[in-house]
């Protein structure tokens, strides 16, 4: 008889167990054959197997090798990779250069915030991603200026995609019940991005610069860096803080960053 699993922390494993949780998520996700989706964390198979029935054929990475026999049986057109999803090379799996990916997880909320970095940098092979992530971090991902949810993984992500926030599922859904509120999120990848950048890695360092001191004055922040004339020149006020800017404010003072 198989020994049953038990659920590891530090792989951050809540194991969904609830059919009406499950079924909203596949139905928000809408698998078809012919897409190329891949799952990532499929633990013991509760998005596995409906996503697999859904588009013929998968592709899943998961870290725990204890788990990687128990998913051999979910069925052919399942393609295993025991891999960490944090180093994993998403365009390694792409079938033709157009082939764009749909990826999917119940994520390990461990890692969630890093994990999101390392998708936004294969952007470009990806259609669209569903996520279940701890409910904080998907209104992170929403949030607007002003809002105290607001920062780096907001202003970075909703550069490269529109968010959307689908619905909350509690602690009761997963086996063991996490202690936070989950939410489920869809990030699409903006085909063409809402604001003009030239340098993507300046404006990047500069978001990133900026939220490490997100309550201090933009002359303060960027003392150094930026003089106030050049701020102004941005259309920006110095006197604001970080966590006031909006995304085309954050690309309007890298414009003006030397080359
Ligand atoms: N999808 C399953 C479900 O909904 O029941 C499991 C979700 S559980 C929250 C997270 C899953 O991600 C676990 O199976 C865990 O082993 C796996 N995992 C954790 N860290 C990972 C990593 N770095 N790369 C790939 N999978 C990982």
């Amino acid at each position: 008889m198989a020994r049953r699993h038990r659920p590891r922390k530090r792989f951050g494993q809540n194991f969904l167990h609830d059919p009406g949780v499950i079924e909203r998520i596949v139905r928000h996700i809408a698998p078809r054959p012919g897409q190329h989706l891949v799952e990532i964390g499929p633990g013991q198979g509760a998005l596995t197997a409906p996503l697999l029935a859904g588009a013929g054929e998968l592709d899943v990475v998961e870290l725990d090798r204890d788990l990687i026999p128990g998913l051999r049986g979910l069925g052919t057109g399942l393609h295993i990779h025991q891999a960490d999803a944090l180093r994993f090379d998403f365009r390694h799996l792409q079938r033709t250069p157009d082939d764009r990916l749909r990826i999917v997880g119940n994520l390990p909320y461990n890692i969630s915030t890093p994990l999101l970095f390392h998708l936004i940098e294969q952007i470009d092979c990806i259609a669209d991603m569903h996520f279940m992530l701890q409910r904080e971090v998907v209104e992170r991902l929403a949030a607007g200026p002003g809002s105290k949810r607001y920062g780096r993984l907001g202003v970075m992500v909703q550069y490269h995609c529109a968010v959307e926030k689908l619905f909350v599922v509690g602690p009761g859904a997963f086996r063991p019940p996490p202690q936070v509120e989950s939410a489920v999120v869809r990030l699409v990848p903006h085909t063409r991005p809402p604001v003009r950048v030239r340098d993507y890695t300046a404006f990047a360092r500069l978001v990133n610069h900026c939220f490490a001191q997100r309550r201090k004055t933009l002359r303060r922040v960027l003392k150094g860096v930026l003089d106030e004339q050049d701020i102004r020149q941005a259309g920006i006020d110095p006197a604001l803080r970080p966590e006031n800017l909006s995304l085309a404010q954050f690309a309007a003072l890298s414009e003006r960053l030397p080359e």
